[in-house]
């Protein structure tokens, strides 16, 4: 199944092109003195990144401008990312988000309801709280505490719709055990991106400022259709997202539950730390997972998006498809991803 002359192809493809508007090849290496950089993953990433800009291009910090950037994302309910996703199977949409410093300060909320932006609260988390991560009732009491407010609950009429017809068949079946079965109504269901099309639920942005310092968000509504109290990567620190000033970050997206089990942005931040380039740092962790998990990946995907301390950016995925966005200077795009499968 795993076809490693498919995957030497794909790499290759990786450097040159264009698809759909999107270039195909390694983003640029930027030169310091073209910092402050960020880059965001999916093609929503575009917007968001436009928001994070606007606090760098000021000389803001990476922390306000990966916060500011992916609230965009949390804001917008034609996107799967915040209140607008899909529910969980009980029709509950519960959020997770995190956040990470230059300086290795963390926080994080997970199985967090009716709060428009997780990953504000999980700032407050790491700002004024001697903990890391808070989750369900206790993460929206100190929310509300903090004065976030209590939003309806109510689902957005396209997550009621999905949810609606997801609940004909309502069928749960752990993915690797029952793949066929995952394709027609699983729990892990695609999700809406502002065409109207299916997509990815997660936002991971890294910023680096024009100090030279990294900061990360990762925040998603997580799975559609998920088990009530399921929780996935986004918010724990080393799985979804991590940032180490020294070498470089790293965020994920993708099915949670695979990255968790090699934790995986942890993992491509270690890679870049033994002197690999971002784009091989995600590579290797990929080429883990595969070790790993071997026919036990079903049809899932996973991805990573890193940059390193110096400005250099990179991307890897299990499968096609995965994009991000890239804003610099003299850059606003989007990229398309290199594969394990090819493109
Ligand atoms: N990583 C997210 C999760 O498993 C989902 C996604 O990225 O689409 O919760």
């Amino acid at each position: 199944m795993l076809n490693r002359r498919k995957f030497i192809s794909g790499s290759a493809l990786g450097s040159v092109g264009l698809l759909m508007g999107k270039e195909l090849r390694s983003a640029p290496r930027l030169a310091a003195p073209d910092l402050p950089l960020v880059v965001s993953t999916w093609d929503v990433g575009m917007d968001a990144n436009r928001a994070a800009w606007d606090v760098l291009s000021q000389g803001g910090r990476a922390l306000d401008a990966v916060e500011q950037g992916v609230r965009v994302t949390e804001d917008s309910l034609n996107c799967c990312v915040g209140l607008g996703g899909n529910p969980d199977r009980d029709g509950f949409v519960t959020l997770d988000a995190c956040i990470m410093d230059e300086q290795g300060n963390c926080g994080s909320v997970a199985f967090l309801e009716r709060i428009k932006h997780p990953v504000s609260v999980a700032r407050r988390v790491m700002e004024k709280t001697p903990h890391v991560m808070l989750v369900g009732s206790g993460a929206q009491q100190f929310a509300l505490a903090e004065g976030f407010p209590l939003e309806s609950g109510i689902l957005s009429e396209d997550a009621q719709r999905a949810y609606q017809q997801w609940l004909e068949k309502s069928n749960y079946t752990p993915p690797e055990k029952n793949i066929e079965n995952k394709k027609q109504h699983g729990p892990f269901a695609p999700t809406r991106l502002a065409s109207g099309e299916w997509n990815h639920d997660t936002i991971g942005m890294l910023a680096l400022d024009q100090k030279g310092n990294l900061s990360g968000s990762c925040t998603t509504s997580g799975a559609g259709f998920k088990m009530r109290g399921r929780v996935g990567d986004s918010p724990l620190i080393g799985s979804g997202l991590f940032v180490d000033n020294e070498v470089g970050a790293c965020v994920a997206t993708g099915q949670g539950e695979e990255i968790i089990r090699i934790a995986g942005s942890h993992l491509v931040v270690e890679f870049m730390r033994s002197g690999l380039s971002p784009e091989q740092s995600c590579k290797k962790a990929i080429e883990r997972l595969v070790q790993c998990r071997k026919d036990k990946l079903g049809d899932v995907q996973v991805c990573f998006l890193a940059i390193d301390r110096s400005g250099a950016i990179g991307s890897f995925a299990l499968r096609p498809g995965f994009t991000y966005a890239v804003r610099a200077r003299h850059e606003e795009k989007i990229y398309k991803s290199a594969s394990w499968f090819g493109n």
